[in-house]
This record gives structure tokens, sequence and C-alpha cells, in this order.
């Protein structure tokens, strides 16, 4: 079977220009310079899960009597998730409305404080191919490649001035600001003062945990003063845009982040695919890889989107809908099928 080409679905960024080839004795390979999607496409593609309860491996049976003894006292359960595609999301979505579960999302803090800054003072957001296509200087904020390892290529970031901020705090913004507003900036305020179109990455561990709000907010109304004069942007990608855009569409509320100070302490009950930010522990993960038992006391193996399930995903800068694939099948049932007949 000739090579054929597909989209990642292991993480949101969603690169289009992955190449699946036939490999030796029936196996697969995916055809990629990304360490996180050739790691995740060896072991979806060439492994088979395993069921786990505790350390010991598990049949389904046993995973479904421990679930069982594990919820029958919970009313509601807690189910956790970085990010589905569109069909899960809207079941979700539908057991959430229903009562049956608390729906969280498992979210990087940086990005939460953004999302609730840009909500109250409003921010300029643009496409990936806008800000390959214009951006002059690159601002990235935190780790940006650990989450989304070819963000800085797709946007062409080599052929851009840029500038790393590992860690952003208030005070830092204020300088900032109060540089840029003299008239008489110096080195990076220079820098973003001269920029014709600034682009600012947010990352993993874009701004001090402790004052991540008051960051984002400031930094929100220096983008607001820049762009009085020239065109600053961010682009913040969100794991969860799907489920952020079927919670909006069907119940015109926005989700609850595990980040927000309120859960704080909320056990987790089910975590949907893989964790991302949080390291609590679930009593049970369904589909992802095992995380092992410090994070997940069971495991259940499942589907995984654009693997061996066809969907659609709304990639993370929420921009465009995008197709995933079914390349191979593991015979397994999906997470929700898992979650339905649990509750
Ligand atoms: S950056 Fe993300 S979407 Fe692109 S190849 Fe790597 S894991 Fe896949």
């Amino acid at each position: 079977m000739p090579a054929s080409k597909i989209i990642c679905p292991f993480c949101s960024l969603h690169c289009d220009d992955r190449f699946l080839e036939p490999a030796a004795q029936g196996a697969w390979e995916v055809d990629t310079d990304c360490p996180k999607a050739a790691g995740e496409f060896a072991r979806a593609l060439n492994t088979a899960p395993v069921a786990r309860v505790d350390s010991s491996d598990a049949t389904v049976n046993q995973v479904a009597t421990f679930v069982a003894e594990q919820f029958s006292s919970r009313p509601i359960l807690n189910v956790v998730t970085a990010g589905t595609d569109l069909a899960t999301a809207r079941h979700l979505q539908g057991m959430a409305s229903a009562g049956k579960i608390q729906l969280l999302i498992d979210d990087c803090p940086s990005a939460t404080a953004w999302r609730t800054a840009s909500g109250r003072e409003g921010s300029v957001t643009a496409t990936l191919a806008d800000i390959r296509g214009h951006a002059d200087l690159v601002w990235a904020l935190g780790d940006v490649e650990r989450s989304h390892p070819k963000l800085l290529q797709r946007i062409d970031a080599g052929a851009k001035q840029g500038i790393l901020t590992e860690r952003l705090t208030a005070t830092a913004v204020a300088n900032l600001f109060a540089s840029i507003r003299s008239g008489k900036p110096m080195g990076t305020a220079q820098s973003i003062r001269e920029a014709k179109y600034l682009a600012i990455l947010v990352g993993e561990g874009a701004f001090e945990s402790d004052e991540a709000i008051e960051t984002a907010e400031l930094l929100a109304k220096l983008l607001w003063f820049l762009n009085q004069t020239h065109r600053a942007v961010v682009l913040s990608l969100d794991p969860a845009a799907t489920n952020r855009s079927v919670s909006a569409w069907q119940t015109n509320t926005t989700l609850e982040n595990l980040s927000d100070d309120r859960w704080f302490s909320t056990p987790i009950d089910v975590r949907i695919g893989n964790r991302y930010h949080h390291p609590r522990t679930a009593i049970v993960q369904i589909g992802g890889s095992d995380p092992g038992p410090d994070h997940a006391t069971a495991y259940m193996p499942a589907r995984t989107i654009g693997v061996d399930q066809a969907g659609v995903v709304i990639r993370g800068d929420s921009t465009v809908t995008l197709p995933l694939e079914a390349i191979t099948d593991r015979n397994l049932s999906l997470a929700i099928e898992w979650l339905q007949r649990w509750l």
C-alpha cells in the first residue's frame, strides 16, 4: 500500500503534513520529525494496550468491577479531559447537562489566566497562517515547544526576530509597559515597540504561577496599547478547543478548568485520554497512554481518535475544523462507550 497523508491527532496543532507508510510485517510507520508524534504513533500503531488495576494487568471485566465498586456511592462523577474530538465532546456535554457528570478541563494555569484576562480586556488573535505570513517579531512565553513541538516551525519563527521569556511576571510586564510608554524604550521594550507585527505565543508556564491572572491582565493592556499604532496578536493553542466550542454552542456556558481554585481539592473519578497538566491521580483513566498507578489507579484502553477511529476536531486556535482518519483497527471500544456503561 502506498504512503498516505494524514493529520496528526496528538496535539492541538494538528499538523497535516504527516505520512503513513507501510513497514515490515504488517506494521505501520509515520514519517515525522516531531518527537511527540513519533512516540505516540509508534505506541498506538505497533503496541497492544493492556487494562490494569493498581500495578497488575487486568481483564476489562476486572476493571469494570473495580470501577463499579469505586463509583457505587458517587451521585455524580468528576470527569476530566485535556480535550476530545467533536463526537466525544457532544456526549460529555450531554452527560454534564443531564447532571450525570461534572466535566472539567485539565488546563495549564497560564492558558486559563490568559483566557480569563483576554475575556475581560479583549485581545487580538490571529491564525497560524497570519502569523507565519506577517509577523516580524515572535515573543515566546514559557515552554512553547513542549506541548506543541512543531509550532515554531509552522509559523516560520526561524525567519523572524525572536524573544524568549521563560516565565513572565507582572513586574516585568509593568516595566516593559512603562519603558514603551516613555518613548525611549531599550532592549526588549525597544524590539517590541519597533515591531510592525508582534506575535506573542503563550506556552506552558508562560506566567509566574502565583500572579498569573495579574500578569495576563497587564499583558492584555499592553497589547491594547500596542495595537493603537502597530499589530500585536496572541496565539494560545487550546487542546480543549472542541469541548469549549460544544459547551458554548449547546449551553452558552464556559467549561470549568481544573486550574481554578474552587476545584483545587476535587477528586478525579475519570480521566478521558492523556493527562495534560495536573498530576492528580484519577480512579480510572480511559484511553491515551497508561500513566501508571501514580496517576491513575486503574487504566482501560480505548480507541484513539485519528488512529483507530475517525473523528473531527477543532484546531487549538479555534479557526478550523479538521477531519481525523482511522488508519488502523485495534478492536477497542471508545472511551465514551466505557463511560456510558459505568454511569
Ligand atoms: S506538533 Fe503536535 S500535531 Fe504536529 S506532529 Fe507534533 S504532536 Fe503532531
